[in-house]
């Protein structure tokens, strides 16, 4: 629970005084030259204790292999232990290092027979035996459906991947690390040891959103037990850092599908299995689902994704929705801030969700009639609040909301075209800014100045992510 409510907490922290950020004590210099060598240590074989002051040919073996894991993550590559970089290294994650390293066996080893066995050690008292056995069952099955591979469960005798629980040192050099941190790690195929994934005990195991979804947290293990490494794709199962699906309608991303299938052929399935991809950040094609600004960030919605834009940062930051908001569903269609409440609300079909920063407010989601829309809308394209005003964009019309009385305007839905002259087609997402409308349609922004009336920009949408 800690560090992944930790995260957003100190996001926010991060945003409302990054003006008086930029002078770090000395102690918390000290404490992020700590965090910094011990994850490169861990994930990414810098050799222990290496001096800030350690060359290899004329550069520093801490800066290098900071820069890799910054490539890996697709962060600016600067070598130095920025803000982004931390938090980063703060999420919970699995232990196999991001590049080949002392729990793998050289030369991509996968094993010989698709046809593997597995077994439950011991259990963890969280969770009932039956749903343990279900979670890793469903995880196995994740791989069986996309490739070859059958997974038969033994209750006795020597399986190819052994399941056990444990804490801290358990014997094999890879010590857990209590609650968060490290989660779980594998080993990838071989005899003995090979194959087998190990869960830290001191975790909260659910089968729920809740801190950690066992279901997930194995698929990912098993990954590797079959002889995957992880993959940079921040939507891919193989991604070193947890990010909560739902287990119900979870479905093998294509990268990981990809994996497998390079390993171990396609699968005997007529029809191929394909899975979600995660969305291009620069592809001119890109369009979005919803957009809303939050205390000065622009987020941008797009199936179980969201681009998030600090005005002061460079980079446009992707993440997953259930990263910071468990409950939420994907596909988010429309999204609007109340400056004066201080709330953003998320729209998807009929219904509705109110965020305070980070929080969904109670009591939530809600039916969109409590806006006084007529049981004929079913569904928000897009949504923007400007002066007390809430516009609501669907189909070719709009509907204006007056947030004080809490009450549809009269007169409305009005026609978009008369009213926002230069703005043809239907509305993906808008938001506000500095007295400007800026709408999406396909890949295309327009930006309407509110007290001119008229589009005065049109450009391409992806210009918003800073791509040029
Ligand atoms: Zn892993
Ligand atoms: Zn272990």
């Amino acid at each position: 629970m800690f560090r992944r409510k930790m995260l957003p907490l100190l996001l926010l922290f991060h945003m409302q005084f990054s003006k008086a950020f930029p002078v770090p004590s000395a102690f918390q210099e000290e404490k992020s030259i700590h965090v910094v060598q011990s994850y490169l240590e861990h994930f990414y074989q810098l050799p222990r204790n290496s001096s800030k002051f350690e060359r290899k040919n004329g550069t520093s073996v801490i800066v290098e292999t900071l820069k890799e894991m910054q490539r890996f993550f697709g962060l600016n590559v600067t070598g130095k232990p920025n803000t982004e970089t931390l938090e980063m290294m703060q999420k919970p994650r699995c232990g196999v290092p991001d590049h080949g390293g002392f729990l793998l066996t050289p030369g991509n080893p996968k094993w010989k027979q698709t046809d593997l066995t597995y077994r439950i050690i011991n259990y963890t008292p969280q969770l009932s035996k039956a749903d343990v056995e279900a979670a890793i069952a469903k995880a196995f099955e994740v791989w069986s459906d996309a490739s070859q591979l059958t997974f038969t469960k033994i209750s006795q005798g020597e399986a190819d991947i052994n399941i056990a629980f444990a804490q801290r040192a358990h014997g094999d050099n890879s010590p857990f690390d209590g609650p968060n941190g490290i989660l779980a790690h594998a080993f990838q195929p071989g005899p003995g040891i090979g194959g087998d994934a190990h869960f830290d005990a001191e975790e909260t195991w659910t089968k729920t959103s809740e801190n950690y979804n066992l279901f997930l947290v194995a698929a990912h293990e098993f990954g590797h037990s079959l002889g995957l490494s992880h993959s940079s794709d921040p939507g891919a199962l193989m991604y070193p850092n947890y990010a909560y699906s739902d287990p119900s309608t979870y479905s093998l991303p294509q990268d990981d599908i990809n994996g497998i299938q390079a390993l171990y052929g396609l699968s005997n399935n007529p029809i191929q299995p394909t899975g979600p991809t995660t969305p291009t950040t620069c592809d001119p094609r890109l369009t979005f689902d919803a957009i809303t600004t939050l205390r000065g960030e622009i987020f941008f919605f797009k199936d179980k994704y969201f681009w998030r834009r600090h005005p002061q940062l460079q980079r446009v930051e992707l993440n997953f929705i259930s990263l910071f908001w468990p409950k939420l569903p994907s596909g988010i269609q429309a999204a609007y801030e109340d400056y004066d409440r201080d709330l953003v609300f998320l729209f998807k079909g009929n219904q509705y969700w109110a965020l305070s920063g980070y929080d969904i407010q109670q009591g939530y989601p809600k039916d969109i009639s409590n806006y006084g829309f007529p049981s004929s809308v079913r569904a928000i394209d897009a949504a923007v609040s400007y002066s007390s005003k809430t516009y609501f964009f669907i189909n070719n019309q709009f509907w204006r909301y007056d947030n004080q009385r809490q009450s549809m305007d009269p007169d409305y839905p009005k026609s978009i075209a008369s009213t926002f002259q230069g703005i043809e087609s239907r509305i993906d997402a808008v938001f506000q800014q500095n007295n400007f409308f800026i709408f999406f349609s396909g890949p295309r922004y327009y930006a309407f100045d509110i007290n001119g009336h008229r589009v005065t920009r049109v450009g391409s949408s992806i210009r918003w992510l800073n791509c040029r």
